[in-house]
């Protein structure tokens, strides 16, 4: 079958090939035929080997498909089922995580996509425990942003909560951001500030805009804390959503908290060690909430609002191709060109 894999560690090293074997499914597998994938910062993090990968593997690990093959041991899901799967392949299942519904979270836990083989392929087979079946009114390439989704519902609505009437602050219009200006939307946010720079003058800001953001803001031409003082006659706001990675970003959202205030951390920096303001920090006794790949419930939670027509993933959609033009599309993700690339195999 068709596949994109990652040959070996380091820069590049990765290519299509046209004869890579399919996938043997065991008893409690399912073969899934790839509908679409979606390619986000990580697949591209994993092309420049910033990302630790398990090389040789397939990339891919935002995708949905539909069942062609089942195992013996498989309860449900019949031949021709549309899904999406978690990825906690592997979780042991007996740890403390695992048993307090953290599969995520487990030592012994898999990814597809850089730990085992991902969805850049004309099929993948997945554990049917971690399948979810996929409402009719929700399209194939909707569904493959259901895992990036499910991250922003584990982190903001599951571990950090927003409260009705919160003023919140999300640095970072991304494709992250940008789902966490509409989860913070369904939670009943008061008001919503999106930050960004120039280089999302042009597509990410104005989609912001017209997803429900009340503020917009670029902030190499204005000053999103001083904004924020004048909006809040002096006190701060709420909740600020760190989707960015970037410590100017980290330390901007510590200032613009008030006391007791939130910070909802998902960006991942670059570097194991940063300069933040830990003083300002205590001082105003906020509470950082950080928050790791999603859980089971975020999956079922994300998959009901797309059904309900509450979240909208389509317009972060900025670009559809085949696999072929991968190369292209990590150019796009790696300029910031498109919000979200969406692949067929
Ligand atoms: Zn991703
Ligand atoms: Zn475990």
């Amino acid at each position: 079958m068709k596949a994109l894999i990652k040959t070996k560690r380091g820069k590049g090293n990765v290519e299509l090939v046209d004869n890579y074997p399919e996938p043997q499914i065991a008893d409690h597998e399912v073969l899934l035929k790839v509908k679409a994938i979606g390619m986000c910062g990580t697949d591209y993090h994993i092309y420049t080997d910033e990302f630790p990968s398990n090389p040789p593997v397939l990339l891919g690990h935002e995708f949905s498909g539909v069942v062609v093959k089942r195992g013996s041991k498989v309860q449900g899901f019949s031949e021709g089922t549309r899904v999406v799967s978690e990825l906690s392949v592997k979780a042991c299942g007996t740890c403390v995580y695992c048993k307090t519904g953290n599969a995520h979270i487990c030592p012994q836990k898999t990814s597809p996509g850089h730990g085992i083989d991902g969805a850049c392929a004309d099929y993948i087979k997945m554990p049917y425990h971690l399948l979810h079946q996929v409402p009719d009114t929700v399209s194939d390439e909707e569904a493959a942003l259901v895992e990036p989704s499910a991250i922003v519902v584990h982190a903001l609505l599951e571990r950090t909560r927003v409260n009705v009437g919160d003023f919140v602050v999300i640095m970072g219009p991304g494709p992250v951001g940008l789902l966490a200006l509409q989860m913070a939307k369904i939670a009943g946010a008061g008001k919503i500030m999106v930050v960004g720079t120039t280089a999302d003058e042009e597509v990410r800001l104005p989609l912001a805009k017209k997803l429900g953001a009340d503020y917009v803001v670029n902030c190499q031409k204005e000053d999103p804390l001083q904004l924020v003082q004048e909006l809040t006659g002096g006190l701060g706001v709420d909740l600020v959503v760190e989707g960015a990675g970037a410590v100017s970003a980290i330390n901007m959202g510590i200032e613009m908290l008030r006391k007791h205030g939130k910070m909802c951390v998902i960006g991942i920096p670059g570097e194991e060690y940063i300069q933040v303001k830990w003083k300002t920090s205590v001082f105003k006794a906020i509470q950082v909430i950080f928050s790791y790949s999603s859980s089971s419930t975020s999956w079922d939670l994300v998959l009901k609002m797309l059904e309900k027509k509450v979240l909208d993933v389509k317009s972060l959609i900025s670009y559809k191709a085949k696999l072929e033009e991968w190369e292209e599309i990590f150019r796009k993700v790696s300029e910031g060109k498109v919000i979200k690339a969406v692949l067929e195999p």
